[in-house]
């Protein structure tokens, strides 16, 4: 369903089939799956045919306008045919609200950043964009949990800090202090030599 309030929206895999105002002003939004590949089996990969049944969730998403939008999400559940798949059935997901996503994957990304970025503490950006703490903590966990768990970026040029003390010196640097190496290859007499030198 392509129209015009589906575009304001921006959410993709979902289509506007109505706008509703209730009486206390909130507007609910009903949203219908507009994703062929939400058909496919999540197990298997084959496109079920048959309808299991329906469902609806809350999805919560990004703040729009001072009282924000209430969605409710009319999905299908499907039968998965396949001969062979452990998986009987299944319940639509899009890219943007995966199976068991109470938030869309925008706020969540919008959530992690906000706590590190803004410098924002969990319960005041869970007042800003009306959500609940576990729900603000847990999307910065994940948020956190794949920063960390993203490969280095590869490294062009490794060089040294270019500060240092003292004018530079050219040619083979001197170390006066012995190494242990050195000292292994010493004699005992010479070893005790430079350890009673440095007596006080
Ligand atoms: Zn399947």
């Amino acid at each position: 369903m392509d129209n015009d309030t589906t575009l304001l929206l921006g959410l993709d895999g979902l289509a506007v089939a109505r706008v509703e105002r209730l009486e206390d002003g909130t507007r609910r939004v009903h949203l219908i799956t507009a994703d062929e590949q939400a058909r496919a089996c999540p197990e298997c990969g084959v496109f079920a045919t048959r309808v299991k049944g329906s469902a609806t969730t809350r999805p919560r998403d990004l703040p729009y306008g001072e009282s924000g939008l209430d969605f409710r999400w009319h999905k299908r559940r499907w039968w998965c045919r396949e001969p062979g798949c452990p998986r009987r059935s299944f319940t639509e997901q899009i890219p943007q609200i995966p199976a068991g996503a109470r938030i869309t994957v925008r706020l969540r990304v919008a959530v992690g950043r906000r706590v590190p970025d803004a410098g924002s503490t969990v319960i005041q950006a869970a007042r800003d964009l009306h959500l609940s703490w576990p729900t603000v903590m847990g999307a910065f966990r994940t948020s956190a949990r794949e920063v960390v768990d993203a490969p280095l970026p590869e490294v062009d040029v490794l060089g040294i800090d270019e500060t240092r003390r003292g004018k530079p010196r050219c040619g083979r640097a001197t170390d006066p202090t012995p190494r242990l190496d050195d000292l292994a290859r010493r004699s005992p007499a010479s070893s005790r030599v430079i350890t009673t030198s440095h007596r006080p």
